[in-house]
């Protein structure tokens, strides 16, 4: 899979806090975009995979502009 954004495939899951609490989302080290928080790196990656291709920060180029 890859980035939506910048197409590099330069992605890994991060995870965030401890035990309970503890929250996973997917980064993209090239152009930084976040995928959704998660409850674990499964559901982080199946969040990535199922959000819209929207503009975010990134190299500017959007892969859809719907107007
Ligand atoms: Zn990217």
């Amino acid at each position: 899979m890859s980035c939506p954004f910048c197409r590099s495939l330069d992605l890994a899951v991060r995870n965030f806090g401890t035990g309970k609490t503890r929250q996973f989302h997917v980064n993209c080290h090239n152009c930084g975009a976040d995928g959704p928080l998660a409850d674990g790196t499964t559901e982080a990656w199946a969040l990535w995979n199922e959000r819209p291709n929207e503009p975010q920060r990134g190299d500017g180029t959007p892969p859809h502009h719907s107007n």
